[in-house]
């Protein structure tokens, strides 16, 4: 067997095992059927090739051998191009029109192999170069530009390397189909696709930390074991001379009838290498909580539940951007030992937030260590250099950028955990966490923000409220004392005193509901019996002549409430008081207190007077809002400060033309 026919089986397996693994570990994906497509039709074309080259079975004047390996090569471009447009194509929907070009033309190419008597003749390869060759630089063209559309870093260079290696897969395939009239030379195709097949492996390994695909990884695991299945093979064969097809064949029934053994192989290849450790987990729990955080303080909580879950001797801090210092501080998560000494803050023009706002990626100890090897820029070098001291001195493995937008915020450093710990699922949970916090710190923020600006607006309506409120008594106060001079008669004289004694009357309770709105005390907390206080309120509105008449309505059982009596009363006199002011002295309040089925208590106030217009409603409890000359405008606000206070609240139904009902709730 010669060594070209041995390269041709070597790939052949290589790539049937990585097609094998790829469906093993999640068939469901339709990338990893892809690409396991991709690598039977790579393994048909060389198996063939080795096949038909050694004289085996399908001897090279057999038409049947030849046009299954040739299907393999015309196979292989259309899925090449399916492969690499699931992969960097951004569009969930590939473009079907295109596929169905790639498949019918390469479906073509080998279709004419029919018509031929000797199928592999110059014309047909040809064709097949011209053909083939277009749909796989169509692949090649979209692996380039995903590769530069990447931002520097770990991901950029693995496809970078991808790249590279389909490059080289697809120029020296396609060599093997070059006409060999006047040159002989050998075959490029399968050290190119074995090439291929180990740098997608390599690129796996060095670069899982931050892996191109999942699938890759489990794909890996087994790639070497098919390097070393081959190599046996290879040596098996000296041995056996030509029974390597019986041998090849039990090995691939081993394999595919015992899909526990590649099972076992897949599941200890993602215990090594892509196993979710405490720290991905515990991330991914204050992840999942930091959303629901509804205070500063319960964000710090959240993060620091989340730091208990984590080995005791981890090391997490989450540098903050402080922007009056002028410096990124540090926050450390370690309940068990608050007297820890907290690193020192680190300034804005320091290395490592320079570093990680132009590479805008997780940087970790083995990057570092590799860009200090391969850089070429000296500053950049020495930058990096810098980074890898602070990370080696505070025993730190990863930092994690916080951006927002082009905004550096932060970080996260995680330290005193062991390298094999790191891997891409790790930064990404990590990743998640700090910007979330970010993300509730600042939507808590311009929460209060908001809200401090809506109180600052309250209290200057407020205050022009009270000004107008206060203005017009004293108006009146001025006017009637003016009006008492030398020729005023007796009878006017007392007429202006009455108005001076009315509107100081008005003054007073202005200012003083005004200061109890401002400042409710803390209600007491005693039982009430809604019906007796009602009771009393209106034996008291009737004494005072208001006129109104005021039923009760007896509950079945007695309507208790914790609360403050003076304020419940209050609440229920400026209640009365407006019934009575609406529907005048004809008017009639229905009074019913109340058990509601979730346990609260209600008391309604249901009067027939006028009712109130749909467009005052939304304005009726704001302070000083009055349609009354004499109101005071502060009746409902008060009420309502005081049902906040107990924990309950006020309803209006405004009943337009058929009196209104107010509801006070007590739910507590
Ligand atoms: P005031 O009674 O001093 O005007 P309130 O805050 O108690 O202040 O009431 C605000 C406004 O709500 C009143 O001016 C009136 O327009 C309206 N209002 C209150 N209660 C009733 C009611 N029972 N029927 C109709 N309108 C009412």
């Amino acid at each position: 067997m010669t060594v070209s026919t041995q390269l041709h089986l070597a790939a052949g397996i290589g790539a049937l095992v990585m097609g094998i693994a790829c469906l093993m570990a999640d068939p469901a994906r339709r990338r990893n059927r892809l690409f396991a497509a991709l690598c039977f039709a790579m393994s048909l074309w060389t198996l063939g090739m080795a096949a038909v080259r050694s004289g085996l079975p399908m001897g090279p004047r057999d038409l049947w051998g030849i046009r299954l390996f040739l299907f393999g090569s015309c196979a292989a471009a259309p899925l090449g191009l399916h492969f690499s447009l699931a992969l960097c194509w951004p569009k969930r929907r590939l473009p079907g029109m295109l596929l169905a070009a790639a498949y019918s033309a390469a479906a073509g190419v080998w279709s004419i192999t029919w018509f031929r008597p000797t199928p592999v003749d110059r014309e047909w390869k040809i064709t097949a170069i011209l053909v083939l060759g277009a749909i796989l630089s169509t692949a090649l063209g979209l692996l380039i530009r995903k590769t530069l559309t990447l931002p520097r870093g770990p991901e950029k260079r693995a496809y970078l390397m991808v790249t590279l290696a389909a490059v080289l897969a697809v120029f020296g395939g396609l060599s093997d189909f070059l006409p060999r009239d006047e040159l002989a030379y050998p075959k490029f195709g399968p050290v190119a696709l074995i090439l291929f097949v180990l740098v997608l492996s390599g690129v796996v390994l060095r670069h899982r930390f931050l892996d191109v695909d999942r699938f890759l990884v489990q794909a890996a695991a087994v790639i070497a074991g098919a390097g070393v299945m081959a190599l046996v093979l290879l040596g098996a064969l000296q041995l056996f001379g030509d029974r390597f097809l019986t041998l090849f064949i039990v090995c691939l029934a081993a394999l595919l009838l015992m899909p526990s053994i590649g099972r076992l192989l897949m599941a200890g290849a993602r215990d090594l290498l892509a196993r979710p450790g405490p720290l991905a987990i515990a991330f991914a729990e204050v992840s999942r909580n930091l959303p629901g955080a509804e205070s500063p303080d319960r964000i710090w909580e959240v993060l620091r539940e989340g730091r208990k879950r984590l080995p005791e001797h981890s090391e997490v801090i989450l540098y903050l951007h402080h922007a009056v210092s002028g410096t990124y501080q540090p926050h450390r998560f370690r309940p068990d030992d608050e007297t820890a000494r907290l690193p020192e803050p680190v300034p804005d023009n320091h290395p490592v937030p320079v570093l990680l706002k132009t590479d805008r990626c997780p940087l970790h100890q083995r990057l570092l260590e590799e860009e200090i090897r391969e850089s070429e820029s000296e500053p950049r070098r020495r930058n990096v250099e810098q980074v890898l001291g602070w990370c080696l001195e505070g025993d730190l493995r990863i930092l994690v950028p916080i951006l927002v937008e082009d905004t550096l915020r932060g970080w996260i450093a995680v330290g005193g955990i062991p390298r094999s710990w790191i891997t891409a699922d790790l930064a990404a949970s990590i990743q998640a966490v700090g910007n979330q916090a970010i993300a509730s710190m600042d939507r808590l923020e311009a929460l209060e923000a908001s809200k401090r600006r809506r109180a600052l607006a309250a209290v200057g309506e407020m205050a022009a409220g009270l000004a107008h409120e206060v203005r017009n008594p004293l108006a009146a106060i001025k006017g009637a004392s003016q009006a008492i001079n030398a020729e005023a008669s007796e009878q006017q004289v007392r007429e202006m005193l009455e108005v001076i004694d009315e509107e100081s009357d008005r003054l007073g309770r202005v200012v003083g509901e005004f200061l109890e709105y401002a400042r409710p005390a803390s209600p007491r907390r005693e039982p009430v019996d809604l019906a007796a206080m009602a009771s009393t309120v209106a034996r008291d509105a009737k004494l005072a002549g208001f006129g109104i008449e005021i039923e009760i309505r007896e509950p079945e059982r007695q309507v208790t409430v914790s609360g403050d009596p003076d304020q419940i009363r209050r609440s229920f006199e400026n209640l009365v008081r407006n019934a009575s002011e609406a529907a005048g002295t004809e008017g009639r309040l229905v009074i019913t207190p109340g058990h509601q089925e979730d346990g609260s208590r209600f008391i309604r106030f249901e009067d027939n007077g006028p009712g109130i217009a749909e467009e005052t409603l939304p304005k009726l409890f704001q302070p000083f809002f009055t349609t009354r000359p004499t109101g005071t405008g502060l009746g409902l606000a008060l009420i309502q400060r005081v049902m906040e206070a107990h924990g309950g609240t006020v309803e209006v139904d405004g009943r337009p033309g058929r009196g209104a009902v107010f509801t006070l709730l007590f739910t507590h």
